[in-house]
């Protein structure tokens, strides 16, 4: 970054401090991952220059014939990789791709039927505080109150009776496995669209270590920065029947020019997907899950639907008598960053919630496995249990610190 140290060193200095942290850090966010190193090149490149409407060989600027590769490129790899008909990768987010597929086949006003947002649904998916809850009328479906998973006849019973044009599984939150072929039969049966928005999940099931939704689906969206690791950015997978209204709603109707970088980064990610580093990297996200759920539950730990299909675990921390807020809060100032969150029938309304959610991807990227999750879990239990106690957090956090320094992530300045 020589240009950038000469002409802002200030700024330079922040985005430096930023890599130390990041390696300096345990990173169990669920949303987050660390890029390879050709992704961050590649948003980072002279790609930021070209304007371009529109889709390839119909622009309406000229110079484009480099980019209509790129994008091709894109749109090739990624519907191979995710055996789609149809593929948009000009979507600036996840949420830019939920909006463009709820524009193109639904009027303002129609009926939506999405995943509550308390039991894992995202803002997306019809929030009061999303202009999408502005937009379209939606119902939300919870979860079982026993299991904690997916009511399947409580999604059929709602889509009978309030007849949506469209139904939505996916989810921010949400630790299991979905039965897309149970939601799409009860969509045919209700004459309802079916969306997935796989937004966490991409990357497994990129590696084909879950199952896919694109066979049962109409339209499935996700964003590329979670397991996905592709950098920023949407994409929207369809069939081809959907595949001119899907383009017309992304762009002119949501976006006006979209990111070349990103792009770019999209063809990439969707080639390094294939590779078996990509691959591994995937199954020891899904393991480290699972040996992460398992050793709280040894320790006593109410782990939500009482374990992980995916790279999340959800950890309800009412019998430890401390909120999902104190609990991030403390377990920040050790190094280890996740996020509180409300779990399924939260008891704590005071916006303190009662869980944490954490995710495998990013410790996985770094090289970690059996043996660190369970050492990353022990931090975790001794600073919850001593959250009061500075001196024990002290020497937690020369203990996450050395673990970061033996697993480190490549250099990014
Ligand atoms: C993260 C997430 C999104 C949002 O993606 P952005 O790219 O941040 O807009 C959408 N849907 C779900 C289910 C998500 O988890």
């Amino acid at each position: 970054m020589a240009y950038l140290s000469k002409e802002d060193p200030e700024l330079k200095q922040l985005i430096r401090d930023e890599a130390d942290r990041l390696n300096n850090t345990l990173n169990l966010i669920a949303a987050e991952n660390h890029s390879p190193q050709s992704i961050l090149e590649t948003m980072g490149s002279v790609l930021n220059t070209k304007t371009i409407e529109g889709y390839p060989g119909k622009r309406f600027h000229a110079g484009c014939e480099n980019v209509d590769r790129i994008e091709n490129l894109a749109i090739k790899r990624g519907k191979s990789l995710f055996n789609a008909e149809h593929i948009n990768v000009q979507p600036h987010s996840g949420t830019s791709a939920n909006l463009a597929v709820y524009f193109s086949v639904l009027n303002i006003g129609d009926h939506i039927l999405a995943m509550s947002l308390p039991h894992g649904g995202h803002l997306s998916h019809g929030h009061s505080a999303s202009i999408t809850s502005r937009c379209f009328n939606f119902t939300h479906y919870k979860l079982d109150s026993k299991t904690e998973q997916i009511d399947y006849d409580q999604i059929r019973d709602l889509a009978l009776s309030v007849k949506p044009k469209m139904i939505v599984a996916g989810a921010s939150s949400y630790p299991r496995l979905i039965n897309y072929e149970k939601i799409s039969q009860i969509a045919k049966e209700a004459s309802a669209l079916f969306l997935t928005d796989m937004a966490h999940l991409a990357g497994l099931v990129a590696a084909k270590l879950i199952q896919s939704p694109v066979p049962y689906c109409d339209f499935v969206t996700f964003t590329c920065y979670k397991t996905m690791m592709g950098g920023r950015g949407g994409v929207i997978l369809s069939k081809k029947k959907y595949g001119k209204k899907i383009d017309k709603a992304v762009f002119p109707g949501c976006q006006g020019t979209s990111a070349v970088n990103l792009l770019a980064a999209k063809a990439l990610i969707f080639k390094l997907a294939k590779e078996e580093k990509f691959i591994s990297i995937q199954k020891s996200t899904l393991k480290n899950a699972k040996v992460m759920a398992r050793a709280f539950m040894e320790k006593g730990y109410r782990i939500v639907s009482n374990g992980t299909d995916n790279h999340q675990v959800l950890i309800d921390l009412t019998s430890k008598n401390i909120t999902g807020k104190l609990a991030e809060t403390c377990l920040e100032s050790i190094g280890i960053i996740l996020n509180r969150n409300v779990i399924p029938n939260d008891a704590n309304n005071s916006g303190k919630v009662s869980g944490l959610r954490i995710g495998s991807g990013a410790v996985s990227s770094r090289g970690m496995g059996d043996s660190q999750m369970r050492q990353i879990v022990d931090f975790m239990d001794i600073a919850i249990m001593n959250h009061s106690k500075k001196e024990i957090l002290v020497k937690l956090k020369e203990k996450v610190l050395k673990l970061c320094e033996a697993f480190p992530i490549k250099k990014t300045v």
